[in-house]
């Protein structure tokens, strides 16, 4: 299920300027169609600062965010001078609770930038960025003074300069010229060796097209898979961010950046007189597009991230707001349909990117050629990285389905799903004691450990989460939460097993354990002491529900989904209890038990352990089988509005199967009126929507025989038994 909420703000993109001493011809604050530049104040006052700093602290009081990154950037923030950048640092810092981390950085050009400046930046942990497009040919095609100077030689310094303070200088972002050759290029930045690359496309969308490109189409095209051949062959010790991101989602893993599409927005933009702004490369579309037309002076961040333009926004970042022929791209997993600004037409954004045809090369050249630097294996592509059927396993998928005391088919699976389990987390503490990063005593406990108790931890949801980042850091991989942020991961969870083994039973509810949520970063929250302790009653009445419900239901809940976590709703809908569950941390069921204040019933608890299990079970077949062929071209859906993959429309079938009976039963066997009310509305409700789904599902031809087979049976034995409701 999605989870439904208020975009999470973790990054505020401050314009502490609206001028710059560069006139760089690509900049896409100064000379893209936005010009609202002109009418913006220089400089950021200190009234304005001082708003500034009281809404991020309100905003990360109400959200409780523990972190939160404040970018100063402009213009050139450096015309602010750098006394007055600390003091607005400090401002902000001192108004943001102390329970909050928060990072500060500098996007400069460097032109402005001295040693004194560096010296108070560090002073004050302020990490610096730098603008730089490489050897002084490549910086003197764009990036000039308003008089037309080049400003190479200021900002060589500035570099050098920064290579003196390692601790701030977090990297360079560098803007593609394609008439300077790749290896031109990354054969000066390998020489600088900066801690790490940003390359950028030129912004361009369907108005102002990529420079030089209609001369030459495939201009881009090349240049981007000779500079990702060159630097994978010589330079990939060169952190190249566009890069890394294009193999980690081809791995299947979700790609933070803004040059690929999917993920939510979590950025927030002030210009200098204070106007709250979307993202700002938004300027490169129309006169306006970016400004959300509220200000600090006037409104709260809460409420502005909940307007309308961040909504549409936010619909573009997901599979269902991308056009037509992005929906059925096989490469979308990876491309996401590209950067925002650069879809647009001239009047909306539902379009492939500008760079379509570049992304849909170079993610299938990385895809199907490129080894990985550090591994032996080929890349394996996103879109099949479901395993194939194994002739060795052979089950009966309706028996597996159903949830009966001896079911030898579901053991097969629940065996393979064991020992898949125990590899990948040997495999990660293998890598763990190698480096020595955890004591002795520990190292002597896990190696000690009984059968039974490393087949208890394994499966424990957190130690897979835990496993999974360790197993793609030991790759030379970064693993990064939903927020974007890189999740670090050492031997200090093995001391935590250690010490906790007593409590990994079954069912947990509420355990205290922080890696059931991290790859979630802040999207995911947990609810409040008090409200746990209040509401324990209710997760307690709806185990009993299932229980009685279904006894082999219930144990099966206990031996594949163990941990329960409640969390907050930020849906903000009246009766409307979101839940979800996810792959990445197999055996948790995400549960929301408050909407507006307001209570669940236990019946509805019970549906939400039941739906998400259901998941988990058919997450476990997917380890083992492969259920559809493709999941393109995507299917209508009964219980959603836009087109959904095949293997999602036959988790949904398989997930309200199991529901249909269940609202069956409490038909039955609710005592009070309003429960049983709602459960005849369930009944008959899902019953359609059932019917609508297995008919789309039978008619599809990406569904492999063993899937089809379990949809014709539920075909069958709901229209013998369809329930009187
Ligand atoms: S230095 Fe940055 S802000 Fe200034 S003109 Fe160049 S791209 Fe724009
Ligand atoms: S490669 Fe083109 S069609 Fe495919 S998802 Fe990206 S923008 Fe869309």
């Amino acid at each position: 299920m999605q989870i439904v909420s208020d975009p999470r703000i973790s990054s505020f993109l401050i314009k502490v300027t609206a001028r710059c001493n560069l006139n760089c011809d690509y900049c896409y604050v100064f000379n893209h169609a936005d010009q609202s530049w002109k009418s913006l104040p220089s400089a950021m006052s200190t009234d304005t600062q001082e708003a500034v700093a009281t809404r991020i602290a309100e905003y990360v009081q109400e959200k409780k965010l523990d972190f939160v990154l404040v970018i100063f950037h402009g213009g050139e923030p450096l015309l602010l001078n750098s006394i007055r950048l600390v003091n607005f640092k400090r401002l902000i810092k001192d108004k943001v609770p102390q329970s909050t981390k928060v990072d500060f950085s500098i996007q400069t050009n460097g032109v402005l930038l001295k040693e004194d400046d560096l010296d108070l930046f560090q002073k004050e942990g302020i990490t610096i960025s730098l603008s730089l497009d490489g050897p002084k040919e490549a910086n003197d095609l764009h990036r000039l003074t308003p008089k037309g100077n080049s400003s190479f030689d200021k900002v060589l310094e500035a570099y050098h300069l920064l290579q003196k303070y390692p601790k701030i200088f977090t990297g360079v972002i560098a803007v593609i010229d394609p008439v300077v050759s790749p290896r031109t290029l990354l054969e000066f930045f390998n020489e600088l060796n900066p801690p790490a690359l940003d390359l950028l496309l030129p912004d361009a969308n369907y108005v102002k097209t990529p420079p030089k490109r209609n001369e030459n189409p495939n201009l881009y095209t090349k240049w981007l898979i000779d500079a990702f051949d060159i630097w994978v062959e010589n330079y990939s010790h060169i952190k190249i961010r566009f890069f890394d991101n294009l193999i980690l989602s081809s791995y299947g893993y979700k790609p933070r950046t803004d040059s690929f599409g999917f993920g939510d927005i979590s950025l927030l933009s002030i210009e200098s007189d204070g106007s709250y702004h979307d993202l700002d490369v938004l300027k490169i579309t129309q006169e306006g597009q970016s400004n959300l037309n509220k200000n600090v002076f006037n409104s709260s961040i809460a409420e502005v991230v909940q307007c309308e333009k961040i909504n549409a926004h936010r619909k573009l970042l997901d599979i269902e707001g991308l056009c037509q022929k992005c929906q059925v791209c096989p490469v979308v997993s990876v491309c996401g349909g590209g950067s925002v600004p650069h879809r647009f037409d001239g009047t909306q954004f539902k379009n492939p990117t500008i760079y379509c045809n570049e992304m849909l090369s170079l993610i299938t050249h990385v895809q199907h050629k490129v080894v990985l630097p550090g591994s032996t294996s080929l890349l394996k592509p996103a879109t099949t990285v479901m395993k194939d059927q194994s002739p060795k396993i052979q089950i009966d998928i309706i028996k597996f389905s159903e949830a009966k005391k001896f079911n030898p088919d579901f053991d097969i699976i629940y065996k393979e799903w064991c020992e898949h389990n125990i590899r990948e987390f040997k495999k990660a503490f293998e890598f763990i004691k190698a480096d020595s990063f955890c004591s002795k005593e520990t190292i002597n406990f896990f190696e000690r450990l009984e059968e039974t108790q490393l087949k208890q931890i394994s499966l424990y949801p957190s130690t897979h989460v835990w496993a999974k980042v360790i197993n793609t850091r030991s790759k030379g991989l970064q693993f990064k939460d939903l927020d974007g942020n890189i999740i670090s991961a050492d031997g200090s969870y093995l001391e935590f097993i250690k010490d906790h083994m007593d409590t990994f039973k079954s069912p947990n509810i509420n355990p205290n354990d922080l890696w059931l949520t991290k790859s979630f970063g802040s999207k995911v929250v947990l609810e409040d002491p008090s409200t746990l302790k209040k509401t324990q009653h209710i997760v307690q009445a709806a185990l009993k529900i299932i229980r009685e419900y279904k006894l082999e239901i219930y144990n099966e809940i206990l031996l594949i989904s163990p941990v329960i976590v409640l969390i907050k709703n930020h849906d903000g809908k009246e009766n409307n209890f979101i839940s979800f569950s996810d792959n990445m941390v197999p055996g948790a069921l995400f549960v929301s038990i408050l909407s507006k204040g307001k209570e669940a019933s236990p019946y509805t608890i019970a549906e939400s352990i039941l739906h998400e299990h259901r998941h988990q079970k058919l997450y476990m077949l997917e380890n083992s089988l492969k259920l559809v062929s493709s999941n393109l071209p995507y299917v209508s859906s009964p219980w959603k509005e836009d087109p959904r993959p095949v293997s999602a429309l036959f988790h949904a079938v398989y997930v309200f199967h199991e529901l249909y009976y269940y609202w069956a039963y409490v038909n039955k066997s609710a005592t009070d009126t309003e429960e049983k009310d709602r459960a005849k509305t369930e009944v008959i409700s899902t019953y359609e929507k059932l019917m609508n789904g297995i008919e789309t599902l039978c008619n599809n031809q990406n569904l492999l025989p063993i899937s089809k087979g379990l949809i014709d049976s539920y075909q069958k034995t709901l229209n013998l038994q369809r329930v009187s409701a």
